[in-house]
């Protein structure tokens, strides 16, 4: 007996290595003091062992039971101490280093301009409203004064949808809109998207931005004199105090006089140059007094009320503004040319 337990002693201390596994000792520990092991069944046996020689026998279970867990408990602590330092090892962060930079976002070029242009006409008063984009005919042609068979129409080369809808071809109907549900007095301002059949190029894109304005009173309290104020004042104030504007006659069927507006070449200054095409002026929006049958169009009383109108591109106001000369440069989104802005 005594001979056996050294037996399972030593086998077990053998298989109980520095190098042995989780699972190896897991193994030993089942085989040999697990409940089915080969200790616990001497113990069971023990009623076979003479009874001069139990106590020798148990005592010897016992320090071979004892001096196996204590070796067990040993190594399994070493091993979970590995297990430690190399995780630790692993995940070492050196909260020296410096982290990863994530870049500042900004406004597109467009936007900036945009958002300066609306905040001149708010300065002097006027309200933003945003109008629809998906229009009919009535709003964005007839309420204007286009007649049906106008070559406007045409010109404007606009893309028509079913059901007799159309994508708007300038901010114009936000005019119509607003002025339909509110009465005068009215400062107002309709930033948005136009859409045209034209192909992108240099000068032009099928989709491109406006900002309408108007301003609608009782007859006399807003005149062209206002007119001519309000876009001095918003010239200036986007291009440069010294900026010299002109109002030159002109036509539009939904304003009456019109007239389109120049400035000072922002490039040369006025002495000329390849922009301003030697003339020393650039044009840059077309305006002029409400036409009364465009009054009439949204039920007011051409006779009570008068007021002026005005429509500014914001992708040609920024050509000139930035010193850009090619519009799809705006819409390419190169980070290197949106960069510079
Ligand atoms: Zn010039």
């Amino acid at each position: 007996m005594r001979e056996q337990l050294e037996a399972i002693r030593n086998r077990a201390m053998a298989q109980l290595g520095d190098d042995a596994s989780a699972e190896q000792i897991e193994n030993v520990r089942v085989a040999v003091l697990g409940r089915g092991g080969e200790l616990t069944a001497i113990m069971r046996g023990m009623r076979e062992v003479p009874a001069e020689e139990r106590p020798a026998i148990g005592q010897l279970v016992n320090e071979i039971k004892r001096e196996l867990e204590s070796r067990i408990e040993a190594l399994q602590e070493r091993q979970q101490r590995a297990r430690m330092e190399r995780a630790l090892a692993e995940q070492r962060l050196d909260v020296t280093l410096p982290g990863t930079r994530i870049g500042r976002g900004r406004s597109h070029p467009l936007t900036q301009v945009a958002e300066e242009m609306i905040g001149l006409f708010e300065a002097m008063g006027f309200e933003a409203v945003a109008t629809q984009d998906i229009d009919d005919d009535f709003h964005n042609f007839s309420a204007l004064n286009f007649p049906p068979d106008h070559p406007a129409r045409e010109m404007q080369d606009t893309f028509f949808l079913p059901g007799g809808l159309l994508l708007r071809t300038h901010t114009s109907n936000g005019q119509i809109h607003v002025m339909q549900r509110r009465q005068p007095p009215l400062a107002v301002i309709c930033p948005g998207n136009c859409y045209r059949r034209d192909e992108l190029s240099v000068r032009a894109s099928p989709m491109f931005s406006q900002i309408e304005g108007f301003m609608v009173d009782r007859t006399g309290i807003v005149t062209m004199a206002h007119l001519k104020g309000v876009l001095s004042e918003f010239l200036r104030g986007l291009f440069g105090a010294a900026t010299r504007v002109r109002f030159r006659a002109s036509f539009f069927p939904f304003t009456e006089p019109s007239a389109e507006v120049d400035i000072s070449c922002v490039l040369c200054g006025g002495g000329g140059c390849r922009v301003c095409k030697h003339s020393g002026w650039v044009e840059i929006l077309g305006s002029g007094m409400i036409h009364p049958n465009v009054l009439r169009a949204v039920g007011y009383d051409p006779a009570e009320y008068q007021g002026f109108a005005f429509g500014v591109g914001i992708e040609r106001t920024a050509l000139l503004k930035l010193g850009v000369d090619d519009m799809r440069l705006f819409f390419e989104n190169d980070l290197r040319f949106l960069e510079q802005f």
